[in-house]
């Protein structure tokens, strides 16, 4: 028995057994719902709330998706019109929808450590769940990635990893990198431009490189990430063309990694800018799954903190 979770806003110090605990979870709902239900009903009467300040496709969606197939019921807070625009901190918007009874908030922001901050607030039993804050943490998506590579390679003690991209911008390499710390990853490397990295002492376990030719050298996993233009100030934007002839993927970067390489990304992708196209829809791109896994692992995860 794992110790209980009661919010989840980062992957750091989370136990390889908690992290393995939910990947199997993830994986049980999967197999439970591959028969053609995709209902199942263990979250019935609950409410489940998304308050998303930032754009998303896939993790709004799925978060969506994974309360629904659970069977709760899910609000999406248009934060356009909420009272936020008309000077609410967020913390008294907080106390407002937690009068409403809820069980969980799905919550996106801009700010580094505003689910943490969500935490200390509330004043009910409502989850906090952290679906991006800034560039500090993306815990579901590291959960959903190491499920994917779970699923292929559960010898994280022989892997080698590269996360290539904008990694200073990037709460998925953070989250990334502390689940795959976590599950004992043999080799996990950090690669882009210099300007890109991040300091060598926030990543400890980690190698940090500028060439990606001998970064994706023999690597079990690549992940590609996108240039977060919108945390970056223009001046640090680099030239698109230059750019994908050093740290885009292509077939011939990719004939460099071990055979059988998975290609992940967790999008939304660039094309020709951090991945080629042929890659991204090859025969090693597992960027779809990605977003199958997705839903499964938030339904895993909805579960975990709602149901016990
Ligand atoms: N979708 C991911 C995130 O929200 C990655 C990205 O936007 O590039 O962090």
């Amino acid at each position: 028995m794992t110790a209980r979770l009661r919010h989840l806003t980062t992957l750091e110090h989370m136990p390889r057994i908690t992290i393995v605990h939910l990947i199997k979870r993830a994986i049980a709902i999967r197999d439970a719902c591959a028969h053609g239900t995709r209902k199942l009903n263990t979250l019935a009467g609950r409410t489940v709330l998304n308050l998303f300040f930032e754009p998303s496709t896939r993790t709004r969606t799925s978060f969506e998706l994974a309360a629904y197939r659970l069977g709760a019921d899910v609000v999406n807070f248009d934060t356009r019109w909420s009272s936020t625009a008309k000077g609410e901190v967020l913390h008294d918007t907080l106390h407002t929808l937690e009068a409403m009874h809820l069980d969980a908030i799905v919550v996106r922001h801009k700010n580094t450590g505003i689910a943490d901050e969500l935490t200390r607030h509330a004043m009910s039993a409502v989850a906090i769940i952290n679906a991006g804050d800034g560039h500090h943490a993306h815990p579901t998506q590291g959960l959903l990635d190491a499920l994917t590579i779970y699923q292929y390679r559960p010898d994280f003690e022989n892997l080698t990893v590269t996360i290539c991209g904008d990694i200073c911008h990037s709460r998925v390499a953070r989250s990334d990198v502390h689940a795959l710390t976590a599950l004992g990853t043999k080799q996990i490397r950090l690669c882009g431009p210099a300007t890109l990295l991040p300091e060598a002492f926030d990543y400890p376990s980690c190698q940090i490189m500028e060439d990606f030719d001998q970064a994706i050298e023999g690597a079990d996993v690549t992940i590609l990430l996108r240039l977060q233009k919108e945390r970056m100030t223009a001046s640090d934007v680099p030239d698109k063309a230059s750019y994908f002839h050093r740290y885009g993927l292509n077939q011939k970067r990719l004939a460099r990694a071990a055979k059988g390489c998975l290609v992940m990304h967790p999008g939304p992708l660039n094309r020709e800018i951090e991945i080629a196209s042929n890659v991204a829809d090859g025969v090693q791109s597992h960027i779809l799954e990605q977003v199958a896994n997705g839903v499964f692992m938030r339904m895993a995860v909805l579960d975990e903190l709602l149901t016990r």
